[in-house]
């Protein structure tokens, strides 16, 4: 299994191919024998060596590229705080907060789903009671997310990614009404909204940052995936879009770092109990979205929004997206190895194919108690094979 130290090897091995052979080029000998010709070759390599070293620190480096901005959740404390000396909130101090990037965007995102989010609404949250009662809770947070290492905790899922993927991002810690934490336009202008929440623990805000980081990460791959998903049926197509939801089951174990961790390790008891308590269920969970993936492909719905409806119902608060992703993806990975779990990723078709084949081989074996399967026509739907 490669931790994130087996990771950096792969990269230096990597950059060191082309070295190696101009190197070897050169002098037209082995590199072994380069190294004992003579003090000025020594040096050249010493040189070599240096650069290399630099380039691979950069190379890694530019994986993860954040632009922290804490403007709106700046505004807003300002605002509280202005409220809380008893002296006067001015049009520009709305302005501030209103023509900040992240309320911007924020608003756009809640557009985008159909809730309802005006300046009235938002300037009401601001000067609640319950706010301003918050505001010193809210300032200590914001001060310490301020001077979190973001870069440390999305580097802990690079080795959930795919070797070229880069995770880059604009980071908005946002204070707003509804308490979720998400991505936003992965595509062409990746964005993270974080909640700032006072009740969370620092190590489960770097869980968080980790979990976000997963699916900026795979949003390159996402993109290949539509394509090559483009030219399937319409029914099929859309079952296998809805497949791509399972990156939040994925996202939990690369955030963990390791199959072998308790994906909620970094959360509270409340958390871990309840995780617990919801994978007792996780193999009903399985057959309730292939009865969904069925009657998606043999156009069960009447309209598509009513499968988008149903699928929705599926995020919960960690619903059957997480459990049941968390569920194949660290059976795959236990049973293949991260390489080809990496591979699911990428398309999540295999994912349920490999899924299967892991499955089957525990069922013949009578190691599980026999564990669901994915109906096979929902794998020839979606143009995947059934191992
Ligand atoms: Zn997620």
């Amino acid at each position: 299994m490669l931790s994130p130290i087996d990771h950096c090897f792969f990269k230096i091995h990597r950059l060191l191919g082309p070295f190696q052979s101009r190197l070897s080029i050169r002098s037209r000998e082995p590199l072994t024998k380069t190294l004992r010709t003579s003090r000025t070759d020594m040096k050249r390599l010493g040189l070599v060596f240096l650069i290399l070293f630099a380039a691979v620190a950069f190379a890694a480096d530019s994986r993860v590229e954040f632009k922290l901005d804490t403007s709106e959740a700046d505004a807003v404390l300002a605002i509280l705080e202005l409220r809380a000396a008893g002296r006067q909130v001015t049009d520009s101090d709305w302005h501030r907060l209103f023509a900040s990037e992240p309320y911007l965007r924020l608003k756009k995102r809640e557009a985008d789903m159909h809730r309802d989010f005006t300046d009235d609404d938002f300037r009401r949250f601001v000067q609640s009671d319950d706010l301003s009662k918050r505001a010193p809770a809210l300032r200590h947070t914001l001060d310490a997310w301020k001077k979190a290492d973001l870069r440390g905790a999305a580097e802990r899922i690079l080795p959930y990614l795919p070797a070229d993927a880069r995770v880059k991002a604009s980071v908005y810690p946002v204070i707003k009404p509804k308490t979720n934490s998400f991505v936003f336009e992965t595509d062409v202008n990746p964005a993270i909204f974080l909640y700032v929440d006072p009740d969370q623990s620092p190590s489960e805000f770097m869980n968080t940052v980790a979990h976000e980081s997963h699916h900026i990460g795979f949003s390159d791959a996402g993109k290949q995936y539509e394509e090559k998903i483009k030219a399937l049926p319409e029914n099929a197509r859309k079952a296998a879009e809805w497949m791509g939801a399972f990156g939040e089951g994925l996202a939990v174990l690369a955030a963990a770092g390791s199959a072998d961790e308790h994906p909620m390790r970094d959360f509270n008891d409340d958390q871990r109990i309840r995780w617990d308590q919801d994978m007792k269920f996780v193999d009903q969970q399985l057959l309730q979205v292939n009865q969904f993936f069925i009657d998606v492909i043999s156009g069960g719905f009447a309209k598509p929004e009513v499968a988008d409806h149903v699928a929705f119902t599926f995020f919960g608060y960690r619903g059957p997206w997480y459990t049941v992703g968390y569920r194949m993806g660290s059976f795959v990975e236990k049973r293949f190895g991260r390489g080809v779990l990496i591979k699911c990723m990428s398309d999540p078709r295999l994912l349920l194919a490999k899924y299967n084949e892991a499955a089957r081989e525990e069922n013949r074996a009578g190691r599980i108690d026999n564990l669901p399967l994915w109906s096979t026509e929902i794998l020839k739907a979606v143009g995947v094979q059934d191992p």
